[in-house]
This record gives C-alpha cells, sequence and structure tokens, in this order.
C-alpha cells in the first residue's frame, strides 16, 4: 500500500531557481503512450480556460510531443536578461497566450538526444528556472514516462503542489502506474491523483461502448492505494486525430466527451 500524506500546499514564494508560480503540478506515467502528453496539454489547457496564468513544460525530454500535440514550432529566442523566450500558444479562447516550452524547439524532430544524468539535471533546471515565464498560477510539467532523474531534480529545484498519474485501465498499465505512483513518493513528491485515459470507447455509428483496455481499473486501484481518482477520459478518434494534427487545443475547445473529465479533473487541483 502506498502511504499518503496530507502535504500542504507550497505557499506561493520564488523558488529557488527564481519561478513566481503558485502550484507545480508534474503529470506522470508508469510506461508510453499511454497519452500523458495529451492529459497534460489538457489540463492546462482547461486550469487556463478557468482563467488561471498557466505554463506548460514539456519534461519528457526523450520524448517531447507537446510541440506536435499543439501545432507548436519555432526556436525560443534568449532575451536580453539571458532568459529562454517560451513559444506562445496563442488560440481564440479569449484566454492570454500560453507559455510552452519543450526539447522539441531545441533539437531536430528526428535527433536522438543521448542524455547523461548531468545534462538531464542541467535542462530541466534551465527549463525551469532560465525561462521567462511571467507570472503564472499552474505550473503544468510533462515528465518522462517511468524513470526517476527528472522528478528527482524537480523536486529539489521546486516546491511542487503534486503530481497526476496518468494510466490506461488494463492490469499491465495499472502495474506501471503503481511503479510512477511509488517513485513520486520516494521523491517525496505528493500524488494528486490518478486519471484513467483510453478508458472505453462509444462506437459513433451504434453508440454501443467498448471497454477495449477494460473499464474503472483505475478508480479500483486509486481506491486500493488511497489516492484521489480525478476522472476518466474515453478513447476518442477526434482527441487522436486532433493530436496528429496539432489542433489538440481546437478539438478539446470543441468536443465535450474529452474536455469534461480534464475541465473535472483540473477542477479538483
Ligand atoms: P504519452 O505522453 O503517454 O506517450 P500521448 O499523449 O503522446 O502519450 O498519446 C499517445 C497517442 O495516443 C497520441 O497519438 C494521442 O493522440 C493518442 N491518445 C491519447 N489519449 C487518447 C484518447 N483518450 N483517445 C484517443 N487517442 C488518444
Amino acid at each position: 500500500k502506498v502511504e499518503t500524506v496530507d502535504h500542504p500546499r507550497p505557499p506561493a514564494r520564488l523558488g529557488q531557481v527564481g519561478l513566481r508560480v503558485k502550484s507545480v503540478i508534474a503529470v506522470g506515467s508508469g510506461k508510453g503512450g499511454v497519452g500523458k502528453s495529451t492529459v497534460a496539454a489538457s489540463l492546462a489547457l482547461s486550469l487556463r480556460q478557468m482563467g488561471s496564468r498557466v505554463g506548460l513544460m514539456d519534461a519528457d525530454v526523450y520524448g517531447p510531443s507537446i510541440p506536435h500535440l499543439l501545432g507548436l514550432s519555432g526556436r525560443p529566442a534568449v532575451n536580453a536578461q539571458k532568459k529562454i523566450e517560451p513559444i506562445m500558444l496563442s488560440d481564440d479562447s479569449g484566454q492570454p497566450p500560453m507559455p510552452v516550452i519543450s526539447m522539441g524547439f531545441l533539437v531536430e524532430p528526428d535527433q536522438a538526444v543521448i542524455w547523461r544524468g548531468p545534462m538531464l539535471h542541467g535542462s530541466i533546471n534551465q527549463f525551469l528556472g532560465d525561462t521567462n515565464w511571467g507570472e503564472l498560477d499552474y505550473l503544468v510539467i510533462d515528465m518522462p514516462p517511468g524513470t526517476g532523474d527528472v522528478a528527482l531534480t524537480l523536486s529539489q529545484a521546486v516546491p511542487l503542489a503534486g503530481s497526476v498519474v496518468v494510466c490506461t485501465p488494463q492490469e499491465v498499465a495499472l502495474l506501471d502506474a503503481i511503479k510512477a505512483i511509488s517513485m513520486f513518493h520516494k521523491v517525496n513528491i505528493p500524488i494528486l491523483g490518478m486519471v484513467e485515459n483510453m478508458s472505453g470507447f462509444m462506437c459513433p455509428d451504434c453508440g454501443k461502448t467498448y471497454d477495449i483496455f477494460g473499464r474503472g481499473g483505475a478508480r479500483a486501484k486509486a481506491e486500493e492505494l488511497n489516492v484521489p481518482f480525478l476522472g476518466s477520459l474515453p478513447i476518442d478518434i477526434d482527441l487522436r486525430t486532433g493530436g496528429d494534427e496539432g489542433q489538440l487545443a481546437k478539438v478539446l475547445a470543441e468536443n465535450t466527451r474529452s474536455r469534461i473529465p480534464i475541465e473535472a479533473a483540473a477542477k479538483s487541483l
């Protein structure tokens, strides 16, 4: 069993790295491909839609997919204060542009990056402290799946409000999610809750729901582990095509099926 500790939310303060943010939220998963980046981007957009100032940091340095999902590109400039200028997501949501930083903006898309521990540590700290985030209510961080290197670096650099763990409902994925939860615990990052992604598919033709990967496994596991369950997101073709076409923000704005569970999760953070 995972022990949950009642962690008070860290007070608004300048982090050691000079970040002006009220809450830093890490989105993690036990393994890749479960929709962690999709959920991280969706959470950031939902929090922003609720009127908060939000930044999105893609710390999944091994497979930075946030730029692709949101259709963002370009090289971040360095300003006169030697701070990296994030790439801004502007859309017609009526909200101010959202700053985004990702290793994907700094390396060629088909280039593999071989990371050594100190380099990883350095780049995460740079993303946190040397980026011109401005003043934020939330910084949502898309973590690399699995291992604890980046989580450890983060926990040392800034006070984290906590982590959201994304998983799919099948048993093997849940086993990996438990490892992710235990990894966050080891580095003293509280667990804000679990999100079940790809939970059931509603056939648009017949209206019948197919539980392709099962359903409800994450909720049951969350109860067992005594961590909050934040909600489930169905398998949604629009979400997949939206992500592939760099239109995730647009799809979420238009599609209530996928938006609502994430909105509910964001409200509970
Ligand atoms: P991860 O960050 O865990 O590797 P991604 O967020 O990159 O996963 O998602 C992997 C793929 O699955 C992407 O093509 C994404 O568009 C798709 N995807 C994620 N969640 C859903 C969903 N609920 N329904 C349909 N496709 C999804």
